[in-house]
């Protein structure tokens, strides 16, 4: 069944003085000259929450493991445990909870002593809907997504991720982030305190709001 909707006539007054047009402008001038609630990206850019899902990273090895799991996992795979190094175990947990596998790349490599260190972990973030099935997976708290949004790249091979970077990215975020609060949107004061003038901050015109 078709419903004919019914429109209000205007009134003679409402024709004759555009009361409408102007109930609209009325609205217009008055939004004209709030403050500006968006950012003038990329001369201005926002500090993301600490729990923003981007670009990932490798915790490494640093004392601030898990306890007692890291080193059942690390018994379970016999991995060698290097400081500052990654602490993945090559579990490929994270791999087999991906919607799409290929886009990891992950071995393990045998060490003359007879234990265990990943040597190849490649993840081509092209094909990756940062769901974060990944990180959830993780038993070591090694897999990580970071506050790092910037991911755009001018080859396809910048866009996958290895080894290396991951461990950078995650040293990186372990120096910056591990310390703070985990909170959604802690105040500016406190973050400045953690972060120091290094990391990314509110613009100047959103401070203290
Ligand atoms: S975020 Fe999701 S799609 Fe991306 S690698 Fe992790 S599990 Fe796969
Ligand atoms: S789940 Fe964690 S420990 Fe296992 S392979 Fe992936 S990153 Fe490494």
């Amino acid at each position: 069944m078709i419903k004919k909707l019914r429109v209000k006539p205007l009134s003679l007054l409402e024709k004759v003085f555009f009361l409408d047009f102007l109930r609209g402008l009325r609205v217009t001038i008055k939004n004209a000259f709030k403050p500006t609630i968006t950012t003038h990206y990329p001369y201005q850019r926002l500090t993301p929450p600490k729990r923003f899902r981007g670009f990932f990273g490798h915790k490494v090895v640093d004392g601030t493991e898990p306890q007692p799991a890291f080193y059942e996992w690390v018994n379970r795979y016999n991995i060698k445990v290097e400081y500052g190094k990654s602490r993945c175990v090559v579990c490929m947990r994270c791999k087999r909870a991906c919607p799409v596998p290929q886009l990891f790349e992950i071995e393990g490599k045998k060490l003359p002593d007879g234990k265990r260190v990943v040597s190849v972990f490649n993840m081509n973030l092209l094909l990756c809907t940062y769901c974060g099935f990944c990180v959830d997976a993780c038993p070591v708290d090694c897999l990580y997504q970071t506050d790092l949004h910037e991911t755009a790249s001018y080859s396809r091979k910048d866009a996958v991720l290895t080894l290396e970077v991951l461990e950078r990215i995650g040293r990186e975020w372990q120096r910056r982030r591990e310390r703070e609060p985990d909170l959604i949107w802690p105040p500016e004061e406190e973050r400045l305190k953690l972060w120091g003038e290094n990391g990314l901050k509110l613009p100047e015109t959103q401070r203290g709001k």
